[in-house]
C-alpha cells in the first residue's frame, strides 16, 4: 500500500460529528498534502454531511449503510478497512471519540500497523513523522516517531489542531463506495436521551464540576451547596463521576460530554485529563480545587487551591454566605 492518508469522519444519526477541518490541519502539520488524502464519511445517509466535509478541499468518499447510523465500531472498522484496500491507504486518522477509538484498534490489527491514540501534536522532519500526546494525566508528553514509509493508525484529540480555513468554495471530488459486508456481532439496542431536567450546562453562567476526588456520591452535597451560591449555576462532572452513577451523563463535561464556556468553572477534585480539558478550557475563569499540588488541572486554571475539597468548600461556602 502507498503512504496515502484516510481521514475517517463519523456521523451520529446522520449528523457529522468529526471536525474535518481539524483533521485536515493535522494532516498538513505532518506534511501530508491534500492530494495524498481522502476524507471518508460513514453513516446511514451522509448527504447532509458531505458539503461540510468537502469544504476541506479534500476528495471525499461516502459510505452508507443502515448499520452505520448509530454507535457500531465493528461496522465502522469494516468499512474503513474496505476503503483502505480500495484506495490503497496505509495511514488512517480518526478523531479521538469512543467509537473511533474502538474502531481504530480493529483497523490497526487488521492492517497490521502501529496505533497511536489521543494525538495532540504532530510534525514532520526529513520524512520522519512525530506524534506527541499527554501521559500521566498531562504531567508528561509521550512522543512516537514513524519513518517515511511506515503506515499507522492514529486518533486525534479534538481541539488540538487549529482548523485550517479552506480556500473559499474549495470542494474535493465526491465518490460513493458501496459497502455491504456488515458483521451481525454488534447490534445497538437503542439510544437513551440524557436527563436535561436541571439548568443546561450550556446555559449556565457558573458550573461547579465534581470529579472523582469528591470521594463518594453523598459528598456531592457540598458541590450542590457551592453551586447554590451563584445564580444561573449548574453542577457538572467528569466522566468517572458519571460512570460511577453519581450524576447522569447529561452532566458530563469533556470530549464525550458537553463542551462548555461559562463565566466561571470550578473544577473540584478533577485531575485535568485532556479529555476533560477539551470540554471546559475555554471557560472565562477557571478555579481548580485539588489536593495534589501537581495536578494537571492547575496548568489550565486561573486560580488554584491545593487542598482537600471536603475541607475547603465548607469554609468557602460559609465565608461567601457571610458576605451576602
Ligand atoms: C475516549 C475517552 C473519552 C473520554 N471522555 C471524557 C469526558 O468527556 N470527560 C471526562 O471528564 N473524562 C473523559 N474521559 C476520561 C478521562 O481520561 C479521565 O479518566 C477523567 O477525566 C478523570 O476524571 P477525574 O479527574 O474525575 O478523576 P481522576 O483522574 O481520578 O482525578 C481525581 C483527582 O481528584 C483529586 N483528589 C482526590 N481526593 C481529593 C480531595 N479530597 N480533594 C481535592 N482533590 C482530590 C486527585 O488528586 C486527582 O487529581 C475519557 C476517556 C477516554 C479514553
Amino acid at each position: 500500500m502507498t503512504k496515502k492518508l484516510l481521514i475517517v469522519c463519523e456521523t451520529l444519526d446522520n449528523s457529522l460529528i468529526t471536525p474535518v477541518q481539524e483533521l485536515a490541519a493535522f494532516a498538513a502539520s505532518c506534511s501530508i498534502s491534500s492530494d495524498e488524502t481522502t476524507v471518508m464519511i460513514a453513516g446511514q445517509d451522509v448527504s447532509a454531511a458531505v458539503p461540510k466535509a468537502a469544504a476541506a478541499g479534500i476528495d471525499v468518499m461516502t459510505v452508507e449503510h443502515e448499520a452505520l447510523r448509530y454507535y457500531n465500531p465493528p461496522a465502522l472498522a469494516g468499512s474503513v478497512i474496505e476503503v483502505c484496500r480500495r484506495i490503497g491507504a496505509s495511514r488512517i486518522c480518526f478523531s479521538h471519540t469512543m467509537q473511533s477509538c474502538a474502531a481504530a484498534v480493529i483497523v490497526a490489527n487488521e492492517l497490521d500497523c502501529a496505533i497511536v491514540t489521543g494525538v495532540e501534536r504532530a510534525g514532520e522532519n526529513n520524512g520522519v513523522i512525530e506524534f506527541a500526546r499527554s501521559a500521566y494525566n498531562g504531567k508528561m508528553l509521550e512522543k512516537t516517531m514513524f519513518g517515511s514509509g511506515d503506515g499507522f493508525v492514529c486518533t486525534v484529540q479534538s481541539g488540538s489542531f487549529a482548523s485550517d480555513p479552506a480556500a473559499p468554495n474549495a470542494t474535493g471530488n465526491i465518490r460513493k463506495f458501496d459497502y455491504d459486508a456488515v458483521s451481525e456481532k454488534f447490534i445497538p439496542l437503542g439510544i437513551t436521551a440524557a436527563d436535561e431536567s436541571a439548568i443546561s450546562l450550556n446555559e449556565a453562567d457558573v458550573i461547579v464540576a465534581a470529579g472523582r476526588g469528591v470521594g463518594k456520591e453523598e459528598n456531592l452535597a457540598v458541590i450542590y451547596e457551592t453551586a447554590k451560591l451563584f445564580s444561573n449555576s449548574a453542577v457538572g462532572a467528569s466522566r468517572i463521576v458519571c460512570d460511577n452513577g453519581w450524576l447522569p451523563y447529561g452532566r458530563q463535561v469533556g470530549m464525550t460530554g458537553k463542551t462548555v464556556s461559562p463565566r466561571l468553572y470550578m473544577a473540584c477534585g478533577i485531575s485535568g485529563a485532556q479529555q476533560h480539558l477539551v470540554g471546559m478550557k475555554n471557560s472565562q475563569f477557571i478555579v481548580a480545587i485539588n489536593s495534589d499540588p501537581h495536578a494537571n488541572i492547575f496548568s489550565t486554571a486561573h486560580v488554584g487551591v491545593a487542598d482537600d475539597l471536603n475541607l475547603f468548600l465548607p469554609v468557602f461556602i460559609e465565608k461567601c454566605r457571610g458576605i451576602e
